[in-house]
Order: structure tokens, then C-alpha cells, then sequence
């Protein structure tokens, strides 16, 4: 797993600044997995995607990923350490479909993610997502509640072919131990990384450039140990 270089972490907060956090993904998919093809990621199931951006955050930024979520019971904000070593391990890379009750679901990718931007509320963008996912929507039960049903169970089934598809887990409140599920989207946890990350290397060349008069391509293309030990002469 290839580390992003100061050189490349630029490009893609600038590509990705503007764009969609769908979008945002697959930028950082494209970083994550160089060998597959541009055209492909986007309908590549999510759990591919999610393993890979969390093998490109273990390669650039370390394994230990702090996080917090807010107590649905008390308010009470619970931060925790994740370490990547605490998931799931990541399925084998599969995009057999999964069959439930004689239908087939192709696994959710990012294009199906796509679709349900201007979806009105979580719960109908889950339901829109099943049927989309369903090999042939047409095929699927006209009643409602044999629908409901079916969906749920292939909502249940693609879960659990696919933990890391939406990855949650599950935390207990300190304060009124009321347990919850936290969802851990890896996605937008590294490109709120990545963007920390971006401006504090803008603020380093800047620092830099105004110190010593070098290019912005000269400064990124130093080791990390030497931009700091300058900036320390800089800033002393
Ligand atoms: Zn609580």
C-alpha cells in the first residue's frame, strides 16, 4: 500500500475540494487502489472501497483513529481510540450477487450511492437503495408488505456478506451506559484528514518560500524530517 506523497495529498485536496464526498471517495479510492481501473471504482461494492481507504490511512497516517459520537440517551460526547486491527476483517473482494428469497442484489457500490442524493429522508434512500440493488426491480413483490420484508431481509443478508460496507460499531456511554451503534464512515474521516493535513503543508511551504525563496515543487520534495527542522530555524 502505497503512502500518499506531500506531492500527491496537494492534488487530490485540490481536485477533491469542490466535489461531491461521493466523489471525494473515489479520488481517494483511485489513490488507495492504483491498479484498478478509473472506470471501474465507481462500481465497485463499497466494502472494496472502505477496505481499501482504510489501508491507505493505515499506510499514511498510522493505525489508531480517534473518533467520537454524541450519547443519543444523555449527550454525553464518548471519545474513543479505534485501531484498524478492531474491525472486521475485510471480506474477500466479491461482487457476487447475494440472493435472497429467489431475488438477486448486486452488493451497493458508489454509483448506487449516487443515485440517492436528492432522496427525502434515510429511511426511503434505504429502501430506494435495496431496489436499485435488486438484480431486476421488476421482478421484486408488488405488495407492500411482502416488499418491506424482502427488503429487510436483503438489507440483513448484504450486511452480513459485507460488514464493510457501513462499518458501525458498537460503544457504551460512560456517563449512563446506555449502548449505541456509532457508523464509521472511513471516507469522510480521511479526507477531513487529508484536508487537515493539506493546509498545514501550505502553511509549511508558505512558511518556507517566504523564508528561503525555494518552489513550492523544492519544498514538497523534501523529506518530511528536513521541512520540519527548517521550519524550526524558520520559526526560532
Ligand atoms: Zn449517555
Amino acid at each position: 500500500m502505497a503512502v500518499i506523497s506531500p506531492e500527491r495529498l496537494l492534488s487530490v485536496w485540490e481536485q477533491g475540494a469542490r466535489r461531491h464526498p461521493i466523489d471525494r471517495a473515489l479520488l481517494l479510492y483511485a489513490v488507495a487502489a492504483p491498479d484498478l481501473p478509473v472506470e471501474q471504482l465507481a462500481d465497485a461494492p463499497l466494502g472494496a472501497r472502505n477496505a481499501a481507504l482504510m489501508a491507505l490511512r493505515r499506510a499514511s497516517f498510522g493505525a489508531q483513529l480517534a473518533s467520537w459520537v454524541d450519547c443519543p440517551a444523555c449527550g454525553e460526547r464518548m471519545e474513543f481510540a479505534l485501531d484498524a486491527a478492531d474491525l472486521p476483517p475485510a471480506p474477500p473482494a466479491s461482487t457476487e450477487p447475494i440472493v435472497v428469497g429467489g431475488h438477486r442484489f448486486h452488493r451497493p457500490s458508489s454509483r448506487h450511492l449516487a443515485a440517492l442524493v436528492n432522496a427525502d429522508d434515510p429511511e426511503s434512500a434505504a429502501r430506494q437503495l435495496l431496489r436499485d440493488c435488486a438484480e431486476s426491480a421488476e421482478a421484486l413483490p408488488q405488495d407492500d408488505t411482502a416488499l418491506a420484508e424482502l427488503l429487510d431481509a436483503a438489507e440483513a443478508a448484504i450486511e452480513a456478506a459485507d460488514p464493510w460496507a457501513d462499518l458501525a460499531l458498537a460503544v457504551a456511554c460512560p456517563a449512563c451506559a446506555h449502548q449505541t451503534e456509532a457508523s464509521f464512515d472511513i471516507a469522510s474521516y480521511l479526507w477531513e484528514e487529508l484536508d487537515s493535513h493539506a493546509r498545514r503543508l501550505l502553511d509549511e511551504v508558505h512558511a518556507l518560500a517566504a523564508a528561503y525563496g525555494w518552489t513550492e515543487p523544492e519544498i514538497l520534495a523534501l523529506s518530511e524530517a528536513r521541512r520540519t527542522a527548517y521550519l524550526a530555524r524558520v520559526r526560532a
